[in-house]
């Protein structure tokens, strides 16, 4: 891990992760059973990804999701691509301004951010 001036930087690769969303698992204190999701949540969608396999006869490494939720999450990626691609053609085309970079950061951040908290779910569930 690394200390910046903004906090903390989590590296993906500095612990536990969660068997759902894949994030970091926050650090156990103590002894008793390991943990192996962040939240409850996280347990549940586990679960019923799990069923649902088990009723389509899938293998426990398969997943049904809905066509809808990996078509938003490649919309977000997508956008995120131009993001980085016009930032990179930017920061080529010469001496950037502080501006021009605070522009840059700003859309980075905007395409970004919808992707920060993603978690896909389980289709075939219905609440
Ligand atoms: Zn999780």
């Amino acid at each position: 891990m690394t200390k910046s001036t903004t906090g903390v930087r989590v590296r993906a690769e500095s612990g536990p992760r969660c068997r759902w969303c894949r994030r970091v698992l926050p650090e156990q204190k103590g002894a008793g059973r390991k943990r192996v999701f962040c939240s409850q949540a996280c347990r549940q969608w586990d679960w019923v990804g799990r069923q649902r396999a088990r009723e389509l006869k899938l293998s426990e490494d398969e997943l049904v999701v809905a066509r809808q939720e990996i078509d938003s999450l490649y919309d977000d990626l997508y956008v995120l691509a131009c993001a980085v691609d016009d930032t990179e053609r930017e920061l080529k085309a010469g001496k950037p301004t502080v501006t021009s970079l605070k522009e840059a950061m700003e859309w980075i951040l905007d395409a970004a951010r919808p992707l920060r908290d993603r978690t896909l779910t389980p289709s075939g569930h219905h609440e």
